[in-house]
């Protein structure tokens, strides 16, 4: 990292920290030349996610969509929001950590039932009802049996 000041290209970092919204790191550094110091930003590289749903089309990952879906299986089940949120990044974090830009939306779907399985039984039987699309009462205990 070059220095802005006299633009010698050796420093060294004296302070990191995540940024306030710990979505960055924030790193100080200082000129090993003339003790200039300086701010950078280490931030990950934001690649669109785009979901393949069933009938082929392509979408763009929207938290908000699978959010409405958890709030909606976690209804009285005193999960709090921040829980979900994490859940949801945990989700995209590997997608990304894997190098993964197209993922179909079924796999989505396994991936938030998962880990809604070890958050929450209840929740976890909500959201897959509604996703697994149960068409008869036997379906719907063989995936409670699957519980036990
Ligand atoms: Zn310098």
């Amino acid at each position: 990292m070059r220095c802005p000041k006299c633009g010698c290209d050796d420093s060294k970092v004296v302070d990191s920290r995540p940024s306030e919204s710990n979505d960055s790191i924030r790193r100080r550094r200082e000129c090993t030349r003339c003790g200039f110091r300086f701010t950078t930003y280490e931030r990950r590289e934001e690649i669109p996610l785009t979901i393949i749903k069933k009938d082929g089309t392509h979408e763009t990952f929207d938290r908000s969509k699978i959010m409405h879906g958890l709030v909606t299986a976690t209804v009285k089940r005193d999960i709090p929001v921040s829980r979900l949120n994490e859940l949801i990044e945990g989700i995209e974090g590997d997608l990304r950590d894997q190098g993964i830009s197209e993922v179909p939306a079924e796999e989505i779907g396994n991936m938030v039932l998962k880990r809604l399985r070890t958050l929450d039984k209840v929740a976890y039987i909500r959201f897959a009802s509604v996703y697994k699309d149960f068409h008869d009462v036997e379906e719907f205990n063989a995936e409670l049996k699957g519980l036990e």
